[in-house]
């Protein structure tokens, strides 16, 4: 039994390729540009519901810890909203990516960064070889 993936956009259905299919064909970008952008729609729907809320909850403690406690609800979920803000830019750059015909190749060393690695992670731009070499990279600098 395989577990099953986790996606970016739940029950977006996972690309089903033809046998000899070419990678990166017309009908794949489709795919991805449709997957994308319903990724960033959902997206924008959660940070419109943090400020929403946010400004719902603004309420005038005069407990000081009361109002310490709203404080950092609301700096956790700007920590929240900013980084979706950046995945929405990322997702931005990835459809220019597809627009210019460009997608789905490692930036690093150029092999197809894969179909299956693209579905749980649409915005990739590394192959995972690449991306652990990076990761690896990282930890030594921080270390
Ligand atoms: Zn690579």
């Amino acid at each position: 039994m395989t577990t099953r993936q986790r996606l970016p956009v739940e029950g977006f259905a996972p690309y089903q390729e033809a046998p000899g299919e070419e990678y990166m064909s017309d009908d794949q970008l489709a795919h991805f540009r449709q997957l994308l952008l319903e990724w960033k729609q959902q997206l924008q729907r959660e940070v419109e519901r943090t400020v929403h809320h946010m400004r719902d909850d603004a309420t005038n403690y005069a407990d000081p810890a009361d109002r310490a406690t709203q404080e950092e609800e609301f700096a956790l979920e700007l920590r929240t909203r900013d980084r979706e803000r950046k995945l929405i830019r990322k997702i931005d750059q990835t459809l220019e990516k597809i627009r210019k015909d460009d997608y789905g190749y490692c930036e690093q060393c150029g092999v197809e960064i894969g179909l299956r690695r693209l579905e749980a992670r649409p915005t990739a731009t590394l192959c995972i070889d690449c991306k652990t070499l990076e990761e690896i990279r990282e930890k030594q600098r921080v270390a």
